[in-house]
């Protein structure tokens, strides 16, 4: 029995938890996306801008140096830029307006220098261009700005190439070299956090500027090259040492550079592994909670409903119980009333015998008929007996309602049952409450009752035996009267029956009438009796009764 309402805590127990835990899953499952993608965005959103800003940095910084070199090559006359002195001053002149400017050149349309200002004149004496790369593009392109290459001075540098074509069909090539010291400014003044690094790569992913991590300048970048457009934008990525990194890529416009920047992940994985610990905490205690809340609450709920379920099984089992005596005493009664015309008729012809037999003077056998008339009327008497007891267990006798006090009763009782208490030596105590308020009975009925009890306490105990009556409240609109033995005691089949009408254990002495006789009359009068009894220890029978008459509201 205990069992199935364990279970049946377990499943509601489940159930509620269940409930309440599905949605905070949800709702964890919600945060915690959210939470990534903030902080994702949190990381990236500073980074990316940086980079935007580099990159304009360096589209301003080419474009001016493009600039000035195309408006070297359409203001002055080939002429003039053959001139040395001529070209010197020009070049003092951009030198001091715009750093980075290395040297600057003139070269005819064949590919040969013309003229040179810089620190490498003697390298370049007669030098031919013709075979280069950048050489070709300008011829096609009219203006060109190079990759970073060594070329023939052997040290890096970028070019920045100016075709210019006369109206009458006579070009020249201006062409100034940078050196990447510039760059290396630009790259420095982005201000990235340790364990970061910045660089620019051509398209085919050659290191143009010196990297921290990746290489010098004109090696491979051992990196995924993501596809760089205008606009800046950063990747989650791993580099070849197995680091997590965001990588951000912007092309600058008009050359073939794009400047990369790359940022360790770690200190954005730290802060999201700690959120996801509180989380993750939040979550548990919530649990436990739920857990507990859910499991207190159902426990107290089961235990009450175990309780409220007992309680509805005693009392079942009462109804039962007061339903089969009830219906015993109709029988019973019904029986009586049966039984009383024949035994009315047996009396009155007994009676008519009688009188035949003292009428007649010479009657044979006299005594002998009149004795046997006699044992008939005595039986026939005893039986009216029984059965006068029988209606009156099934209430069929009137009743007179007074206000009695127990005490009273219980030494009215006894002065019928004094005698056979001293010839027997028991002692009879008496712990009676005078304070007790009177209540509502029949006097016979309730002399009746305890008659009975006290009867059969004792003829339960032996010889020098001790019976104890006691009166008391028993709690505000009940008084109790108890009767307490030290005799034989009943076992359990005798309490379960000792209100059936005719069971007895006493044989051919008893009638088994008595406890249940006075089992009607106290529930008639909205009262109890209670038996509490051991075998061989002794018994209690205890008679409640109602302070109030019934139905005045002592007892619903
Ligand atoms: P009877 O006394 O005629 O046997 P009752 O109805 O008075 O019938 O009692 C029924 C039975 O209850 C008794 O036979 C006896 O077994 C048991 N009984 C009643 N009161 C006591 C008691 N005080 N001590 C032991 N047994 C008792
Ligand atoms: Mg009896």
């Amino acid at each position: 029995m205990r069992e199935h309402y364990k279970a049946l805590q377990r499943k509601i127990v489940l159930i509620m938890v269940a409930a309440a835990i599905v949605p905070l899953i949800i709702l964890a499952a919600i945060n915690y996306f959210e939470f990534q993608a903030t902080f994702l965005r949190e990381a990236q959103t500073p980074f990316r801008s940086i980079v935007a800003k580099t990159k304009n940095s360096f589209e301003l910084f080419l474009a001016e140096r493009s600039s000035t070199v195309s408006l070297i090559a359409s203001i002055y006359g080939y002429d003039d830029l053959a001139d040395k002195g001529t070209l010197r001053r020009i070049f003092l002149a951009m030198q001091r307006e715009f750093a980075g400017f290395a040297d600057l050149a003139l070269i005819d349309e064949d590919g040969r220098i013309v003229n040179y200002v810089g620190p490498y004149y003697k390298e370049l004496e007669g030098v031919d261009y013709s075979s280069q790369e950048w050489f070709h593009r300008v011829r096609s392109q009219n203006r060109y700005t190079s990759e970073v290459f060594s070329g023939f001075r052997h040290f890096p540098h970028v070019v920045i190439a100016v075709r210019h074509t006369t109206p009458d069909g006579q070009s020249w090539i201006v062409r100034a070299t940078l050196d990447t010291t510039q760059f290396k400014k630009i790259l420095a003044a982005m201000n990235l956090e340790p364990g970061s690094d910045a660089f620019l790569i051509s398209r085919q992913g050659i290191l143009q500027t010196d990297s921290a991590y990746y290489g010098k300048a004109l090696e491979p970048v051992p990196l995924d090259l993501p596809a760089a457009g205008q606009e800046a934008t950063v990747a989650e990525s791993v580099d070849s040492r197995g680091r997590k990194i965001l990588v951000s890529v912007a092309g600058i416009a008009d050359t073939d550079f794009v400047l990369m920047a790359v940022k360790s992940t770690d200190a954005f994985l730290l802060n999201w592994l700690i959120v996801r610990l509180d989380l993750l905490l939040v979550f548990l205690f919530s649990c436990l909670c739920i857990y507990f809340v859910a499991a207190r609450t159902v426990g107290r709920l089961i235990d009450r409903l175990h309780q409220s379920d007992q309680e509805r099984e005693r009392a079942m089992l009462q109804m039962e119980h007061s339903q089969k005596l009830s219906s015993i005493g109709r029988l019973a009664a019904g029986i009586a009333h049966e039984v009383n015309n024949p035994l009315a008729i047996i009396n009155e012809k007994a009676g008519l015998l009688q009188d035949i037999v003292a009428l007649e003077k010479e009657f044979p056998k006299r005594d002998m008929f009149e004795a046997q008339l006699a044992s008939i009327t005595a039986a026939v008497q005893r039986c009216k007996d029984i059965t006068h007891r029988m209606l009156g267990f099934a209430r069929r006798m009137d009743v007179k309602i007074e206000q009695l006090n127990v005490n009273d009763m219980v030494r009215e009782t006894l002065t019928f049952l004094e005698k056979e208490a001293l010839h027997r030596q028991v002692r009879i105590v008496l712990e009676l409450d005078d304070s007790l308020p009177a209540v509502s009975c029949d006097r016979g009925q309730l002399q009746q009752v305890f008659l009975n009890v006290l009867t059969n306490a004792l003829a339960a105990v032996p010889e020098g035996g001790r019976t104890t009556i006691r009166s008391f409240a028993r709690g505000a609109s009940f008084i109790a009267v108890s009767f307490e033995d030290n005799g034989v005691g009943m076992d359990e089949e005798t309490r379960a029956h000792i209100f059936e009408p005719f069971f007895t254990t006493k044989g051919e002495e008893g009638t088994g009438l008595g406890m249940s006789i006075i089992y009607g009359i106290v529930k008639r009068h909205g009262g109890d009796i209670e038996v509490q009894s051991e075998l061989g220890s002794g018994s209690t029978v205890t008679v409640i009764l109602p302070i109030r008459q019934p139905g005045t509201g002592a007892r619903t």
